[in-house]
């Protein structure tokens, strides 16, 4: 298994990493980067067979539905199958009405189950739920060739299900061959502070709403 980032090593967002196997290729998220000023397609990696046009293209997997992880899905053909959580799809389809730009809505693909693993050519696939900020995020855990790679997608520990993030601490997919890890925040605080929780944030929410007029 052979692979190639494309776009979120040296900034946060805009992930895409291609991966290859046995002469076949996949790609985990097509983000649009968080600097782009619109979703233009000259953001677009250049990737051959987004157009649809090359069967050694088998599809695109997507972590999260957040657009610096799938914006970049406007501009491609429609006939590429995308992989996601069916929540995630669901609300991305929803959504697109209400949206000014092409909104991508990929109807066509494999949905992810949470450590259920699924198939895509010579690639194994196996969805972690985590927890983050979008809606139904996952973790992807690849195998091929005899190796693991593992794709941490966006997460963080502090949501409403942080229990996700503990039990993958506790219960981690072993012998990884390559790890490819989110860090976005990882600099942002004194180590003596934390994050509020979720929960936290919601009580305080509920303050302001009561004290307000
Ligand atoms: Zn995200």
């Amino acid at each position: 298994m052979r692979v190639c980032i494309h776009r979120g090593a040296k900034e946060i967002g805009g992930s895409c990493v291609e991966l290859e196997s046995q002469g076949k290729r996949i790609l985990l998220d097509l983000g649009l980067p968080l600097d782009a000023e619109n979703n233009d397609v000259r953001y677009l990696p250049d990737i051959k067979g987004l157009d649809g046009s090359d069967p050694s293209f088998l599809g695109i997997l997507i972590s999260h539905p957040h657009v610096d992880h799938f914006g970049l899905l406007s501009h491609i053909s429609e006939d590429i199958s995308v992989g996601m959580g069916a929540a995630a799809r669901r609300i991305l389809k929803a959504a697109a009405p209400f949206m000014p730009c092409k909104w991508p809505a990929p109807d066509h693909g494999w949905d992810y189950e949470s450590e259920v693993p699924f198939e895509i050519g010579p690639f194994t696939i196996t969805p972690y739920l985590v927890d983050h900020s979008a809606y139904d995020a996952y973790a992807l855990l690849i195998e091929a060739d005899g190796k693991r790679l593992f794709y941490s997608g966006d997460f963080r520990a502090h949501g409403r299900k942080g229990k996700l993030f503990d039990r993958m601490i506790a219960n981690p997919p072993e012998n990884i061959d390559v790890m490819l890890l989110e860090g976005s925040s990882l600099g942002r605080l004194d180590d003596d502070k934390q994050f509020p929780t979720e929960s936290d944030i919601e009580a305080r929410f509920e303050k302001a709403f009561r004290d307000a007029g």
